[in-house]
């Protein structure tokens, strides 16, 4: 039951209080919406293609140069990632080159011993080896990245064509 504060009476009487209406707002309909499988918004479906929203579904050219961009700019991110990573050690002393070959091995000989160092390395910690293990694991996250990418860009072609 609602009270009204009666400013006049100085207390709460019954009834609705004509300033501040509380009835819900009538609710409109919600429009069906669709997670794109190209440009990952939550927007309403394509009449013909359901799993693509009405904005990528009504433009097929764009949406289908909106994946040929996202796999250009992965392979930049894989070629500019390496040539960091190679450019740091080439440039790196015997002491430094020496350490990156020790947790070569230990890549393949001692992973635990590998899985600290990256786990060092991942954690900010500075020191001149870290610093190249940072540019070796940019890397590798570019091309998981593009990986990735891929995956996707299969999915997308069986709807894009
Ligand atoms: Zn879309």
């Amino acid at each position: 039951m609602h009270k009204t504060f009666d400013f006049y009476a100085g207390t709460y009487v019954p009834g609705a209080d004509p300033l501040f209406d509380d009835t819900p707002a009538p609710q409109a309909a919600a429009a069906p919406r669709v997670t794109c499988l190209v440009c990952g918004l939550a927007l309403e479906p394509d009449a013909e293609r359901p799993r693509l929203c009405h904005v990528c579904g009504g433009d097929l050219p764009a949406a289908r140069a909106f994946v040929v961009n996202k796999v250009l700019w992965a392979e930049i991110s894989v070629e500019r990632t390496h040539d960091a990573w190679t450019a740091a050690l080439d440039a790196a002393d015997t002491d430094l080159q020496a350490r990156w070959r020790a947790f070569y091995e230990a890549q393949a000989y001692d992973p635990e011993k590998a899985a600290r160092a990256i786990a060092m390395a991942r954690s900010g910690r500075a020191d001149p080896f870290l610093d190249l293990l940072r540019l070796f694991l940019a890397y590798q996250d570019a091309g998981e990245q593009l990986a990735q990418v891929n995956t996707w860009v299969d999915r997308c072609a069986e709807v894009l064509g």
